[in-house]
């Protein structure tokens, strides 16, 4: 603390990311990265990009990779905005889209970034329980009649940290169901099973849909993300944007973003190796006695009957195996563990099973 910081500062609660120790052998399920490389093909672009045409400022208007994407979805260049990572996307919609006089409306168990946007931000926020399965009840978004309706609404779809999947038409509900407030849906993890919204987006001039290429793409490390909407919900965030920084990205990210787009082929193919394993895992976690929701992310949320969440976390810390857990209401007891390579799976499952039948 210091008396040089603003009141602004002194009423900041950060967010605190996954931890990324620096330890060999580490079989690291922490933090949701894909345990496949880039496409090459984004890797040989961004070689290619590091020249002396460096000394120059990128395009500030990012228009290849938004036309690459708008292609992507079926849309229109004017429909895309893109970001340092969708961390930041999130941002500037908190601040440009989200902030209302009525509340914001959030699942109660959804990505942990969003309360402190809302405090960053000073946005009033309204947390809707999930269903006791963890799932998303559409209709707890819909405006209760001669009620309160909503400022904007925002979630994670799949959830996370609990990796359910809300169908389309239940999406397409909220969003139709709310005219006068912007719906976010947070697609971070929709290429591992998930139908996206974004085909709504032509229908819908409430609906802003927000992808990363951190996940499905294995690109974390770049921190390129993007929005999808109708033209004057990008406006706004292209407002923000330029009122804090005027470049989005710097070449070598806008040179591998494009470049992993056009590498449709790999993408696919890493994506399903990822759903293989999440599938062989599930039943490895079922067989040790585990609940495990149902996933379609590339994680999994999964509690013990008979051990406590942050004891297992701890025990396959000892083993050298990283994965999250949180400490917060109705999920203290889950383990939330990445779907990385086979190898690392079955090295967690080996961990596991010492610790389970250990204590058993
Ligand atoms: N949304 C959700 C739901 C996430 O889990 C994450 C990753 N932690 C993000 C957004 C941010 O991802 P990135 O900034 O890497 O695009």
């Amino acid at each position: 603390m210091s008396r040089y910081w603003s009141a602004v500062v002194h009423g900041l609660t950060p967010y605190v990311p996954g931890e990324q120790p620096q330890i060999a052998n580490l079989v690291k399920l922490n933090t949701n990265e894909h345990p496949y490389g880039p496409s090459p093909l984004a890797l040989a672009a961004m070689r290619a990009a590091a020249d002396e045409g460096l000394r120059l400022y990128p395009d500030p208007n990012a228009a290849a990779l938004k036309a690459a994407l708008a292609q992507r979805h079926g849309l229109l260049p004017e429909q895309v905005f893109v970001g340092n990572g969708s961390d930041e996307v999130l941002a500037h919609a908190f601040m440009a889209l989200l902030k209302h006089e009525r509340p914001l409306w959030l699942p109660d168990i959804s990505y942990s970034f969003y309360p402190v946007y809302c405090r960053l931000y000073g946005l009033s926020a309204c947390t809707i329980a999930l269903r006791p399965d963890f799932s998303l009840a559409p209709d707890d978004y819909l405006p209760h009649p001669g009620g309160e309706r909503a400022g904007a609404i925002i979630f994670a779809n799949p959830n996370a940290p609990t990796g359910r999947l809300l169908a389309l038409d239940g999406v397409e509900r909220i969003v139709a169901g709310n005219p006068d407030a912007v719906v976010l849906v947070d697609e971070a993890y929709i290429d591992f099973g998930g139908q996206s919204a974004a085909e709504l987006v032509p229908k819908y001039p409430n609906l802003l849909v927000v992808q990363t290429f951190s996940k499905s793409r294995a690109l974390a490390g770049l921190r390129v993300g993007y929005a999808l909407g109708q033209a004057p919900l990008i406006e706004a965030l292209e407002r923000v944007k330029n009122s804090f920084n005027s470049y989005p990205l710097g070449r070598l990210a806008l040179a591998g973003a494009l470049a992993s787009v056009a590498d449709e082929a790999h993408f696919g193919a890493n994506c399903q190796r990822v759903i293989d394993t999440r599938a062989w895992l599930n039943d490895q976690l079922e067989a040790l006695g585990f609940e495990v929701l149902p996933s379609a992310a590339n994680f999994v949320f999964a509690r013990h009957p008979a051990h406590r969440g942050a004891d297992l976390a701890a025990a396959l810390r000892q083993r050298a195996v990283l994965v999250r857990h949180f400490a917060a209401p109705r999920i203290d007891a889950f383990l939330r563990i990445t779907v990385g390579t086979p190898e690392q799976c079955a090295a967690l499952v080996a961990a596991l099973t010492e610790v389970v039948e250990r204590v058993a």
